[in-house]
């Protein structure tokens, strides 16, 4: 039979999967011999049983249960249940992929009416028993039989420090809201309990939580039941987290904090301002001593910066939980660097260590250093990047704002797990309670957004919907800017400055630049695009669109006269005149691009993108012409290769100014510039055919200068013929936003905010296709046409420029794949490096150790 039950000191080869990642947490340590109180786990397995069968523990686990918990007695000499001395657990959730906070976790189970007393007496501790009690009701209360849990605050307000009282208010509420008494008996306590952390994994929070993360909704919980260990045992007890490194910095040394006299929640819920966790040195010498020497071997067995809960019970020392710790992006690349300097992990797993994605917060805005600011307050610097946006006081607000296009600063006392979709719509978030530990704190790093806790200089008035930021009013609305590295405040807007790259992030790109195979190029259409992506380590450009330069100010006038131009002359006259701009745009790419490959799209949008909406047309000859050009469907009409083979002037222009730039760049400098000429939207061969014949004729009257021809692959025709069109072709671009509008039928514009909201919400889809490649349909397109391309020119040139080829999965996909290279956009260059680094580990066999708890 099915086994779903393990002592924490019993061996399982399910691992991390099958316990959770605070079960395999506590049986690693109680392996080390870390000090853990004892008790066991109920695996994922049972969770996905109860879930699959609507809510029915699967057969045999009930005695499962009974019987490591009879084992738990034994080694405790404790009775669950017993009237004098009882055994008390926690109940607590812990999946295999890290949720923080999102699910949930009752503590003191066992205690009744009667046990409250003997616990009471066995301990001399009247307060400590009591307050125990209530804890349990509360958490029993709200977790298992979903009391509002103002309920029980609101009572905790107002009698405070009268623990028998509050007893007596907490069962009456329970009561009340049940419509039974609080059970006494502690079987049926636990028995509740787990089913209770069994369910929350499908909570609306949690759910919400996992798609923002892309966490499968099938893999279930684990729940552990662990003996009470008591920090609210007065003085000398207490409850703490702490990081064996600082999770904002990565500096080494110890980083936490501590709550005498508490229990479990209480440093993460904010309710108390905690002390830093050094205060324990001359209080709690034993324990701190040990503490230190814990957090040591822990970090040297999982080679990684950890971060743990603890109490202390009497002096004595207790873990009760472990994992590789959240941090943000700095952080985790200085620990990447310090722990190969410090000989713990090699090169490669510190490459294969780091999150892609999360990079993106360093490549995130700051606040301009030169400019002068007024900081109205300040608190603690709890998640790094700055934000301007206006202040709202919720989190439905926050969304609803943040899906019109606003930017938002989400303000609020203190944030909870049911704040999670506030704080993904909002740009930053700002709270007056809450330590580094807070829940806004801990959830803000985890998604890169910038984060000012504990501001005490903020209060608010949620009913006028006020907040009061150091004596200035604020009315909801008002424009603030936070910045989460330092921790400050500021009415108003401040001017952000991009990011740059620091020497921790040099270096680890560094080491992936070493270990990848894929080039990387960035898709930029000005010089200063081009310098940057050049300075973020781009290899090239695999993206220059030309349509920008159209649109200039000075130039769109002479665009229109082209497009308004009654015949092929007068067109051409119009195109003599932009030449010489298109040109000099050309000359400042190459040059910023020197010595690296350059891929230039020719003229892609309908031309009706250029003439004014029709109300504004200047006569009626543009009127007619707006309608001319007009497309109900403009994706698919004429555009791309469409439009260069029906006015080919167009593309003349075009090639002239880039072979007239690359043999003037030559001229100047010696060096010619590696020029890749890409037709778009290609579907035949024979489009291809006479394009690239226009180029070649054209570029031959200009110059000798050598260069490319090729075309985007952005059509499913295209992906299928390749081996047709690679007669044609120097090289393929897959232009994979295209390639997904037209192979899946989704026309963005019509997609994205509409239909396919609903599609990711009901889970019809688990990711947007435009952000991440939908690898198994466009994907294998790409297969196709790689296969089919190389068929027939087995060197061509593959790379891919649409939006996909900055996205870590997606740049895995491609190294798999056998592409040359990637192109994104400047800011994702870095991203991207290292994303096919680890493409090319994990080939080799080095996966990045999985981040859980
Ligand atoms: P979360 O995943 O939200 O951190 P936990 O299961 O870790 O939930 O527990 C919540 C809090 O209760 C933590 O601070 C934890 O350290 C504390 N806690 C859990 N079990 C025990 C126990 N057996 N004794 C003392 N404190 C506990
Ligand atoms: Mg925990
Ligand atoms: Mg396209």
């Amino acid at each position: 039979m099915e086994r779903y039950v393990y002592d924490f000191d019993e061996p399982t080869e399910g691992g991390r999967d099958l316990l959770g990642g605070k079960g395999i947490g506590l049986a690693e340590m109680r392996q080390l011999g870390v000090p853990v109180p004892a008790g066991f786990t109920i695996t994922t397995d049972a969770c996905r049983a109860y879930m699959a069968s609507g809510g029915q523990f699967p057969a045999g686990l009930e005695a499962e249960i009974d019987e490591h918990l009879a084992r738990l007695e034994e080694t405790t000499g404790k009775r669950f249940g017993d009237p004098d001395d009882p055994l008390l657990v926690s109940v607590r959730s812990g999946a295999a992929v890290s949720m923080p906070g999102m699910m949930d976790t009752i503590l003191n189970v066992g205690l009744n009416d009667a046990a409250v007393e003997g616990l009471a007496r066995r301990t001399g501790n009247d307060r400590f028993a009591r307050d125990s009690y209530r804890r349990l009701i509360q958490m029993y209360g709200e977790t298992v039989d979903h009391i509002e849990p103002h309920r029980f605050s609101d009572a905790l307000g107002k009698q405070g420090d009268d623990l028998p009282g509050l007893i007596e208010t907490f069962k009456s509420i329970y009561a009340e809201e049940t419509g039974h008494s609080f059970p006494q008996d502690a079987k049926e306590q636990l028995g509740r309990a787990v089913r209770a952390v069994f369910e929350s994994w499908d909570t609306p929070r949690a759910k919400a939580y996992r798609r923002h993360n892309h966490i499968p909704d099938d893999l279930g919980t684990a729940v552990n039941v662990v003996q009470m260990v008591f920090g609210n045992k007065g003085e000398h007890s207490g409850t703490g987290v702490a990081f064996t490194r600082d999770p904002s910095t990565g500096e080494a040394g110890l980083y936490g904090e501590f709550l005498a006299d508490a229990q479990g929640e209480d440093v993460v819920a904010g309710i108390r301002t905690p002390e830093p966790v050094e205060s324990m040195r001359e209080r709690l010498p034993a324990a701190f001593d040990e503490l230190i020497e814990t957090m040591r071997r822990l970090e040297e067995h999982y080679k990684d910066m950890q971060d743990i809960e603890f109490t202390v019970e009497d002096g004595k020392l207790y873990l009760l939980q472990t994992r590789s710790a959240k941090r943000t992006a700095a952080a985790a690349l200085k620990a990447a660097v310090a722990m190969v300097d410090e000989g713990l992990i090699a090169r490669e797993e510190a490459v294969a260590r780091i999150d892609p994605g999360q990079l993106d917060q360093l490549l995130h805005p700051r606040i301009d250093p030169d400019v002068t600011y007024v900081v109205a307050a300040k608190g603690l610097n709890a998640s790094p990047g700055a934000a301007s946006g206006q202040i709202v006081f919720d989190a439905d607000t926050a969304e609803d704002r943040g899906r019109d296009g606003v930017s938002v600063i989400l303000v609020r006392w203190e944030t909870t797990p049911d704040d999670i979709h506030g704080m993904i719509a909002a740009q930053g978030i700002l709270t007056a309670h809450g330590g580094m530990t807070s829940h806004a704190a801990v959830v803000a790093r985890g998604m890169g957004k910038p984060c000012v806790a504990g501001c005490e200089a903020l209060s608010l008035d949620l009913d006028a919907r006020t907040a009061s930021l150091n004596g200035t009013r604020l009315n909801e609305g008002d424009v603030i800017t936070i910045d989460g590295g330092t921790g400050e405040v500021i009415v108003g807007e401040v001017t952000l400055i991009p990011p740059d790259i620091n020497e921790d992030f040099e270096t680890v790109l560094g080491w992936a630049d070493d270990l990848r195979r894929l080039k990387v190029r960035a898709n930029a259409d000005t010089p200063e695009d081009a310098a940057k992506a050049r300075e973020f380590g781009a290899q090239g450009i695999g993206l220059c669109r030309t349509e920008h330069m159209f649109m200039a100010d000075d130039r769109l006038p002479v665009v229109r006269d082209m497009i308004m131009a009654s015949d092929e002359d007068e067109r051409r006259a119009a195109l003599d005149k932009l030449l010489p701009h298109q040109q000099s745009d050309f000359e400042g790419i190459f040059e910023a691009m020197a010595g690296l490959p350059v891929t230039i799209r020719l003229l892609d949008p309908p031309l009706h993108e250029f003439l004014p909406p029709l109300e504004e047309a200047r006569d009626d000859r543009m009127r007619s012409r707006i309608r001319a050009l007009q497309e109900a469907n403009p994706m698919l009409g004429t555009r791309g290769c469409r439009l260069g083979l029906q006015f080919p002037e167009i593309y003349e222009m075009q090639v002239r100014a880039i072979i007239g730039a690359a043999s003037a760049v030559r001229d100047r400098t010696g060096d010619a510039p590696l020029v890749e000429i890409m037709h778009p939207l290609v579907g035949f061969q024979e489009e291809l055919r006479r394009l690239r014949d226009l180029t070649v004729a054209t570029a031959e009257e200009e110059s000798d200068v050598e260069y490319l021809v090729g075309t985007m692959i952005e059509l499913p025709r295209a992906c299928i013929r390749a081996d047709e069109i690679a007669e044609q072709a120097d090289f393929f671009s897959f232009g994979t936003n295209d390639l997904t509008q037209t192979a899946l039928g989704f026309s963005r514009d019509d997609a994205e905010g509409k239909f396919l909201t609903h599609y990711l919400q009901d889970g019809v889809l688990e990711r947007n296709p435009f952000e991440t490649l939908d690898q198994s349909g466009v994907g294998e397109l790409m297969a196709i046409a790689v296969e089919r391309g190389r068929r027939t020119k087995p060197d061509i040139k593959l790379g891919i420029c649409g939006e996909h080829g900055g996205e870590p999965d997606s740049v895995k996909f491609c190294h798999a794949l056998g592409l040359d290279y990637v192109s994104c956009s400047p800011y994702r260059v870095p991203l991207a490096r290292l994303a096919a680094a680890q493409a090319a580990l994990a080939e080799a066999g080095v996966e990045a150790v999985s981040v859980g708890g």
